[in-house]
Protein backbone atom coordinates (compact mmCIF):
# COMPACT_ATOMS: atom_id res chain seq x y z
CA UNK A 1 0.00 0.00 0.00
CA UNK A 2 1.20 3.69 -1.02
CA UNK A 3 -0.35 6.70 0.76
CA UNK A 4 -1.33 9.05 -1.61
CA UNK A 5 -2.79 12.75 -1.64
CA UNK A 6 -6.64 13.15 -1.15
CA UNK A 7 -8.53 14.08 -3.74
CA UNK A 8 -12.46 15.05 -3.41
CA UNK A 9 -14.15 11.85 -4.69
CA UNK A 10 -17.26 10.16 -4.32
CA UNK A 11 -17.99 6.58 -5.40
CA UNK A 12 -16.13 3.63 -5.53
CA UNK A 13 -16.95 0.21 -7.38
CA UNK A 14 -15.81 -3.09 -5.58
CA UNK A 15 -15.05 -6.82 -7.37
CA UNK A 16 -15.41 -9.27 -5.14
CA UNK A 17 -14.14 -13.08 -6.86
CA UNK A 18 -12.60 -14.88 -3.77
CA UNK A 19 -14.32 -18.23 -4.94
CA UNK A 20 -17.49 -19.14 -6.31
CA UNK A 21 -19.20 -15.99 -6.66
CA UNK A 22 -18.98 -12.57 -9.03
CA UNK A 23 -20.25 -9.57 -7.05
CA UNK A 24 -19.59 -5.83 -7.89
CA UNK A 25 -20.80 -3.27 -5.28
CA UNK A 26 -20.61 0.58 -5.54
CA UNK A 27 -20.61 2.72 -2.20
CA UNK A 28 -20.56 6.26 -1.72
CA UNK A 29 -18.34 7.89 0.53
CA UNK A 30 -20.54 8.44 3.26
CA UNK A 31 -21.62 4.36 3.80
CA UNK A 32 -24.66 4.22 1.47
CA UNK A 33 -24.61 1.07 -0.96
CA UNK A 34 -26.24 2.18 -4.15
CA UNK A 35 -25.63 -1.35 -5.92
CA UNK A 36 -24.79 -5.05 -4.73
CA UNK A 37 -25.04 -7.36 -7.59
CA UNK A 38 -23.57 -11.08 -7.91
CA UNK A 39 -23.51 -13.96 -10.11
CA UNK A 40 -22.67 -16.94 -8.63
CA UNK A 41 -21.36 -19.92 -10.50
CA UNK A 42 -22.76 -23.62 -9.40
CA UNK A 43 -20.77 -26.55 -9.77
CA UNK A 44 -22.61 -29.72 -11.88
CA UNK A 45 -20.74 -31.88 -9.30
CA UNK A 46 -18.54 -31.94 -6.34
CA UNK A 47 -17.54 -28.49 -4.93
CA UNK A 48 -16.47 -25.12 -6.46
CA UNK A 49 -13.38 -26.33 -9.47
CA UNK A 50 -11.32 -22.88 -9.37
CA UNK A 51 -10.93 -22.81 -12.75
CA UNK A 52 -14.39 -22.93 -14.05
CA UNK A 53 -14.71 -20.73 -11.25
CA UNK A 54 -12.82 -18.12 -12.65
CA UNK A 55 -13.78 -19.09 -16.44
CA UNK A 56 -17.46 -18.33 -14.78
CA UNK A 57 -15.88 -14.90 -13.57
CA UNK A 58 -14.53 -14.04 -16.79
CA UNK A 59 -18.18 -14.48 -18.63
CA UNK A 60 -20.21 -12.96 -15.86
CA UNK A 61 -18.07 -9.83 -15.26
CA UNK A 62 -19.34 -7.98 -18.41
CA UNK A 63 -23.09 -8.19 -17.40
CA UNK A 64 -22.56 -7.81 -13.69
CA UNK A 65 -20.61 -4.56 -14.12
CA UNK A 66 -23.00 -3.20 -16.09
CA UNK A 67 -25.93 -4.33 -14.26
CA UNK A 68 -24.30 -2.58 -11.04
CA UNK A 69 -23.70 0.66 -12.73
CA UNK A 70 -27.18 1.00 -14.13
CA UNK A 71 -28.78 0.30 -10.85
CA UNK A 72 -25.90 2.70 -9.04
CA UNK A 73 -27.51 5.22 -11.73
CA UNK A 74 -23.88 6.61 -12.29
CA UNK A 75 -21.85 6.09 -14.88
CA UNK A 76 -18.33 4.99 -14.99
CA UNK A 77 -16.67 7.82 -15.59
CA UNK A 78 -17.73 9.18 -12.45
CA UNK A 79 -16.32 6.82 -10.56
CA UNK A 80 -13.69 8.04 -7.92
CA UNK A 81 -11.85 4.36 -6.99
CA UNK A 82 -11.85 1.04 -8.26
CA UNK A 83 -11.18 -1.47 -5.13
CA UNK A 84 -11.09 -5.46 -5.48
CA UNK A 85 -11.13 -8.27 -3.40
CA UNK A 86 -6.74 -9.22 -3.03
CA UNK A 87 -6.80 -12.66 -0.75
CA UNK A 88 -7.40 -14.49 1.22
CA UNK A 89 -9.17 -16.83 -1.75
CA UNK A 90 -8.80 -19.26 -4.76
CA UNK A 91 -5.81 -18.41 -6.53
CA UNK A 92 -7.92 -18.49 -10.47
CA UNK A 93 -11.01 -16.89 -9.05
CA UNK A 94 -8.84 -13.62 -7.25
CA UNK A 95 -7.21 -13.51 -10.29
CA UNK A 96 -10.13 -13.28 -12.22
CA UNK A 97 -11.16 -10.20 -10.86
CA UNK A 98 -7.82 -8.69 -9.95
CA UNK A 99 -7.34 -8.96 -13.82
CA UNK A 100 -10.99 -6.93 -14.36
CA UNK A 101 -9.94 -4.51 -12.07
CA UNK A 102 -6.60 -3.33 -12.95
CA UNK A 103 -8.00 -3.39 -16.32
CA UNK A 104 -10.78 -1.28 -14.54
CA UNK A 105 -8.55 1.32 -13.46
CA UNK A 106 -6.11 1.56 -16.03
CA UNK A 107 -8.55 2.68 -18.89
CA UNK A 108 -10.37 5.20 -16.09
CA UNK A 109 -6.98 6.38 -14.95
CA UNK A 110 -8.36 5.46 -11.76
CA UNK A 111 -6.50 4.62 -8.30
CA UNK A 112 -7.03 0.89 -7.77
CA UNK A 113 -7.36 -0.72 -3.90
CA UNK A 114 -6.78 -4.46 -2.67
CA UNK A 115 -9.15 -5.45 -0.60
CA UNK A 116 -8.22 -8.00 1.91
CA UNK A 117 -11.77 -10.33 1.71
CA UNK A 118 -11.96 -10.93 5.60
CA UNK A 119 -11.50 -7.39 6.67
CA UNK A 120 -14.45 -6.37 4.25
CA UNK A 121 -16.38 -9.49 5.94
CA UNK A 122 -16.47 -7.43 9.05
CA UNK A 123 -16.90 -3.94 7.89
CA UNK A 124 -19.91 -4.77 5.59
CA UNK A 125 -21.30 -6.09 8.96
CA UNK A 126 -20.40 -2.70 11.12
CA UNK A 127 -21.72 -0.56 8.52
CA UNK A 128 -25.17 -2.51 7.84
CA UNK A 129 -25.81 -3.11 11.54
CA UNK A 130 -24.54 -0.34 13.26
CA UNK A 131 -21.94 -2.21 15.12
CA UNK A 132 -18.77 0.23 16.49
CA UNK A 133 -16.23 -2.09 18.08
CA UNK A 134 -17.69 -5.71 17.87
CA UNK A 135 -16.12 -9.07 18.82
CA UNK A 136 -16.84 -10.73 15.34
CA UNK A 137 -17.24 -14.21 14.59
CA UNK A 138 -16.74 -14.34 10.73
CA UNK A 139 -17.62 -17.70 9.73
CA UNK A 140 -17.83 -18.84 5.74
CA UNK A 141 -17.37 -21.18 3.29
CA UNK A 142 -13.49 -20.73 3.17
CA UNK A 143 -13.06 -18.84 6.65
CA UNK A 144 -13.95 -19.48 10.60
CA UNK A 145 -12.59 -17.42 12.83
CA UNK A 146 -13.29 -14.81 16.22
CA UNK A 147 -11.65 -11.59 15.92
CA UNK A 148 -11.74 -8.15 17.31
CA UNK A 149 -9.99 -4.85 17.07
CA UNK A 150 -6.58 -3.93 19.00
CA UNK A 151 -3.95 -1.69 18.34
CA UNK A 152 -4.18 -1.17 14.93
CA UNK A 153 -5.42 -4.24 13.64
CA UNK A 154 -8.03 -7.18 13.58
CA UNK A 155 -6.39 -9.52 15.67
CA UNK A 156 -7.30 -13.08 15.58
CA UNK A 157 -8.62 -14.69 18.62
CA UNK A 158 -9.04 -17.88 17.55
CA UNK A 159 -9.69 -19.62 14.48
CA UNK A 160 -10.29 -23.35 12.74
CA UNK A 161 -7.05 -25.30 12.28
CA UNK A 162 -8.59 -27.28 9.32
CA UNK A 163 -11.80 -26.24 6.87
CA UNK A 164 -14.07 -23.84 7.99
CA UNK A 165 -17.90 -23.95 8.90
CA UNK A 166 -19.28 -23.37 5.42
CA UNK A 167 -16.80 -26.24 4.10
CA UNK A 168 -17.82 -28.92 6.78
CA UNK A 169 -21.85 -28.05 5.70
CA UNK A 170 -21.17 -27.99 1.99
CA UNK A 171 -18.91 -30.84 1.98
CA UNK A 172 -21.51 -33.19 4.69
CA UNK A 173 -24.48 -31.63 2.62
CA UNK A 174 -23.28 -33.03 -0.80
CA UNK A 175 -21.85 -36.44 0.76
CA UNK A 176 -25.63 -36.85 1.93
CA UNK A 177 -27.26 -36.11 -1.60
CA UNK A 178 -28.08 -32.24 -0.99
CA UNK A 179 -27.34 -29.77 -4.21
CA UNK A 180 -27.01 -26.59 -3.94
CA UNK A 181 -29.45 -24.23 -5.66
CA UNK A 182 -30.13 -20.72 -6.53
CA UNK A 183 -31.16 -19.01 -3.79
CA UNK A 184 -30.46 -21.81 -1.37
CA UNK A 185 -26.98 -22.92 -0.61
CA UNK A 186 -26.33 -25.96 0.60
CA UNK A 187 -25.87 -24.52 4.48
CA UNK A 188 -29.77 -23.16 3.83
CA UNK A 189 -31.07 -26.65 3.19
CA UNK A 190 -29.06 -28.26 6.02
CA UNK A 191 -30.21 -25.79 8.66
CA UNK A 192 -34.30 -26.95 7.16
CA UNK A 193 -33.46 -30.35 7.47
CA UNK A 194 -31.67 -29.74 10.91
CA UNK A 195 -35.33 -27.83 12.24
CA UNK A 196 -37.28 -30.87 11.90
CA UNK A 197 -35.56 -32.78 14.52
CA UNK A 198 -34.44 -32.50 18.04
CA UNK A 199 -32.25 -35.83 18.41
CA UNK A 200 -28.73 -35.24 19.44
CA UNK A 201 -26.09 -37.70 18.03
CA UNK A 202 -22.93 -37.75 20.01
CA UNK A 203 -20.20 -36.97 17.52
CA UNK A 204 -16.57 -35.42 17.84
CA UNK A 205 -16.21 -31.78 19.62
CA UNK A 206 -13.12 -30.63 18.97
CA UNK A 207 -12.05 -26.92 20.52
CA UNK A 208 -8.22 -27.08 21.49
CA UNK A 209 -7.17 -23.86 23.50
CA UNK A 210 -9.41 -21.11 21.67
CA UNK A 211 -8.75 -23.02 18.06
CA UNK A 212 -11.06 -25.56 16.84
CA UNK A 213 -11.19 -28.80 13.95
CA UNK A 214 -14.27 -29.33 12.44
CA UNK A 215 -12.46 -32.49 10.03
CA UNK A 216 -13.17 -34.92 12.36
CA UNK A 217 -16.66 -34.10 13.18
CA UNK A 218 -17.53 -33.90 9.62
CA UNK A 219 -15.47 -37.51 8.65
CA UNK A 220 -18.00 -38.91 11.85
CA UNK A 221 -21.28 -37.06 10.41
CA UNK A 222 -20.77 -38.66 7.30
CA UNK A 223 -19.55 -41.78 8.50
CA UNK A 224 -22.96 -42.29 10.01
CA UNK A 225 -24.54 -41.28 7.23
CA UNK A 226 -22.98 -43.86 5.87
CA UNK A 227 -23.73 -46.89 8.34
CA UNK A 228 -27.75 -46.33 7.97
CA UNK A 229 -27.50 -46.33 4.05
CA UNK A 230 -25.34 -49.42 4.33
CA UNK A 231 -27.69 -52.49 4.99
CA UNK A 232 -24.62 -54.98 4.97
CA UNK A 233 -23.17 -53.70 8.29
CA UNK A 234 -23.91 -56.25 11.39
CA UNK A 235 -26.13 -54.88 13.36
CA UNK A 236 -24.02 -53.96 16.30
CA UNK A 237 -22.37 -51.07 14.17
CA UNK A 238 -26.01 -49.81 12.80
CA UNK A 239 -26.50 -48.74 16.37
CA UNK A 240 -30.03 -46.95 15.78
CA UNK A 241 -32.02 -46.27 12.76
CA UNK A 242 -31.21 -41.74 12.27
CA UNK A 243 -32.97 -39.68 9.77
CA UNK A 244 -30.78 -37.25 7.84
CA UNK A 245 -32.53 -34.69 9.58
CA UNK A 246 -31.09 -36.21 12.75
CA UNK A 247 -27.84 -35.78 11.53
CA UNK A 248 -28.14 -32.55 9.75
CA UNK A 249 -29.38 -31.61 13.85
CA UNK A 250 -26.44 -32.98 15.26
CA UNK A 251 -23.61 -31.85 12.79
CA UNK A 252 -25.47 -28.04 13.57
CA UNK A 253 -24.98 -28.39 17.12
CA UNK A 254 -21.73 -29.62 17.69
CA UNK A 255 -20.05 -27.26 15.29
CA UNK A 256 -21.75 -24.00 16.62
CA UNK A 257 -21.21 -25.01 19.68
CA UNK A 258 -17.07 -25.37 19.41
CA UNK A 259 -17.57 -21.99 17.48
CA UNK A 260 -19.40 -20.40 20.12
CA UNK A 261 -16.89 -21.80 23.00
CA UNK A 262 -14.09 -19.75 21.31
CA UNK A 263 -16.52 -17.00 21.00
CA UNK A 264 -17.60 -16.68 24.44
CA UNK A 265 -13.88 -17.10 26.10
CA UNK A 266 -12.67 -13.99 23.67
CA UNK A 267 -15.55 -12.37 25.02
CA UNK A 268 -14.96 -13.09 28.06
CA UNK A 269 -11.13 -12.10 27.42
CA UNK A 270 -11.72 -8.95 25.56
CA UNK A 271 -14.74 -7.61 27.81
CA UNK A 272 -16.04 -6.07 24.02
CA UNK A 273 -19.36 -4.56 24.38
CA UNK A 274 -21.22 -5.81 20.99
CA UNK A 275 -20.94 -9.04 19.11
CA UNK A 276 -21.48 -9.56 15.35
CA UNK A 277 -21.84 -12.18 12.97
CA UNK A 278 -21.10 -12.36 9.84
CA UNK A 279 -19.83 -14.46 6.17
CA UNK A 280 -22.28 -16.80 4.80
CA UNK A 281 -22.98 -18.93 7.78
CA UNK A 282 -24.33 -16.26 9.49
CA UNK A 283 -27.96 -16.60 7.81
CA UNK A 284 -28.28 -19.19 9.90
CA UNK A 285 -30.94 -18.77 12.74
CA UNK A 286 -29.96 -21.54 15.08
CA UNK A 287 -26.24 -20.18 14.88
CA UNK A 288 -27.92 -16.94 15.68
CA UNK A 289 -29.78 -17.85 18.92
CA UNK A 290 -26.93 -19.40 20.34
CA UNK A 291 -24.64 -16.36 19.89
CA UNK A 292 -27.34 -13.86 20.83
CA UNK A 293 -28.09 -15.92 24.06
CA UNK A 294 -24.25 -15.59 24.84
CA UNK A 295 -24.08 -12.22 23.93
CA UNK A 296 -26.37 -11.32 25.94
CA UNK A 297 -25.02 -13.45 29.27
CA UNK A 298 -22.04 -11.71 28.87
CA UNK A 299 -23.89 -7.75 28.70
CA UNK A 300 -23.42 -7.25 24.69
CA UNK A 301 -25.09 -6.35 21.88
CA UNK A 302 -25.98 -8.96 19.30
CA UNK A 303 -25.97 -7.96 15.50
CA UNK A 304 -25.52 -9.94 12.25
CA UNK A 305 -24.80 -8.54 8.79
CA UNK A 306 -28.66 -8.87 7.05
CA UNK A 307 -28.36 -11.81 4.40
CA UNK A 308 -27.84 -10.17 1.23
CA UNK A 309 -24.20 -8.81 2.68
CA UNK A 310 -24.13 -12.14 4.55
CA UNK A 311 -22.45 -14.11 1.66
CA UNK A 312 -19.54 -13.19 -0.46
CA UNK A 313 -20.68 -9.19 -1.86
CA UNK A 314 -19.36 -6.86 -4.05
CA UNK A 315 -20.84 -3.73 -1.78
CA UNK A 316 -18.15 -4.84 1.40
CA UNK A 317 -15.26 -4.83 -1.20
CA UNK A 318 -16.66 -0.84 -2.37
CA UNK A 319 -16.89 -0.19 0.97
CA UNK A 320 -13.73 -1.40 2.66
CA UNK A 321 -11.85 -0.01 -0.20
CA UNK A 322 -13.48 3.19 0.46
CA UNK A 323 -12.69 3.28 3.85
CA UNK A 324 -8.84 2.31 3.13
CA UNK A 325 -8.99 5.28 0.25
CA UNK A 326 -10.10 8.04 2.59
CA UNK A 327 -7.42 7.14 4.61
CA UNK A 328 -4.56 7.83 1.69
CA UNK A 329 -4.30 4.19 0.77
CA UNK A 330 -3.84 2.71 -2.63
CA UNK A 331 -2.29 -0.07 -4.05
CA UNK A 332 -0.11 0.48 -7.43
CA UNK A 333 -0.35 -2.19 -10.23
CA UNK A 334 2.83 -3.59 -9.38
CA UNK A 335 2.22 -4.64 -5.88
CA UNK A 336 -1.17 -5.63 -7.07
CA UNK A 337 -0.94 -9.22 -7.34
CA UNK A 338 -3.35 -11.60 -5.23
CA UNK A 339 -2.31 -13.26 -1.69
CA UNK A 340 -3.53 -16.45 -1.41
CA UNK A 341 -3.48 -16.74 2.13
CA UNK A 342 -3.57 -13.38 3.28
CA UNK A 343 -4.67 -13.63 6.36
CA UNK A 344 -6.90 -10.83 8.73
CA UNK A 345 -3.89 -9.69 11.18
CA UNK A 346 -1.49 -8.79 8.63
CA UNK A 347 -3.99 -5.88 7.38
CA UNK A 348 -3.18 -2.23 9.06
CA UNK A 349 -6.57 -0.70 9.32
CA UNK A 350 -6.10 3.03 9.95
CA UNK A 351 -10.10 3.87 9.73
CA UNK A 352 -10.26 2.76 13.19
CA UNK A 353 -9.52 4.79 15.58
P1 LIG B 1 -19.48 -17.22 1.76
O1 LIG B 1 -18.26 -18.10 1.70
O2 LIG B 1 -19.36 -16.09 2.73
O3 LIG B 1 -19.93 -16.76 0.39
O4 LIG B 1 -20.68 -18.11 2.31
C1 LIG B 1 -21.07 -19.32 1.70
C2 LIG B 1 -21.24 -20.38 2.77
O5 LIG B 1 -22.34 -20.05 3.63
C3 LIG B 1 -21.51 -21.75 2.19
O6 LIG B 1 -20.71 -22.68 2.89
C4 LIG B 1 -22.99 -21.95 2.51
O7 LIG B 1 -23.38 -23.31 2.64
C5 LIG B 1 -23.12 -21.22 3.83
N1 LIG B 1 -24.50 -20.85 4.15
C6 LIG B 1 -25.32 -20.04 3.46
N2 LIG B 1 -26.54 -19.98 4.07
C7 LIG B 1 -26.46 -20.75 5.18
C8 LIG B 1 -27.36 -21.11 6.23
N3 LIG B 1 -28.62 -20.63 6.27
N4 LIG B 1 -26.92 -21.93 7.19
C9 LIG B 1 -25.66 -22.40 7.20
N5 LIG B 1 -24.77 -22.11 6.23
C10 LIG B 1 -25.15 -21.30 5.24
MG1 LIG C 1 -19.33 -17.62 -1.77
Amino acid sequence: MVKIKQTDCKYCLGIESSADDFGVGITDFRGAILANQSEGYLPKEGGIHPREAARHHGDVAPSVLQQALNTAGIKAHELSCIAFSQGPGLGPSLRTGATIARALASYLDLPLVGVNHSVAHIEIGKLTTGAHDPLTLYASGGNTLVTAYTTGRYRIFGETLDIALGNCLDVFGREAGLKAKKGLPIGAAIEQLAQKSQRLIPLPYVVKGMDLSLSGLLTAATTTLQQQHNSNLPDQICLDDYSLADVCYSLQEHAFSMVCEVTERALAHTEKKEVLLTGGVAANKRLQTMLSIIASEHNAQFSVVPKQYATDNGAMIAWTGTLAYKHGLTTPIPQSMVKLRWRVDKVDVPWIQ
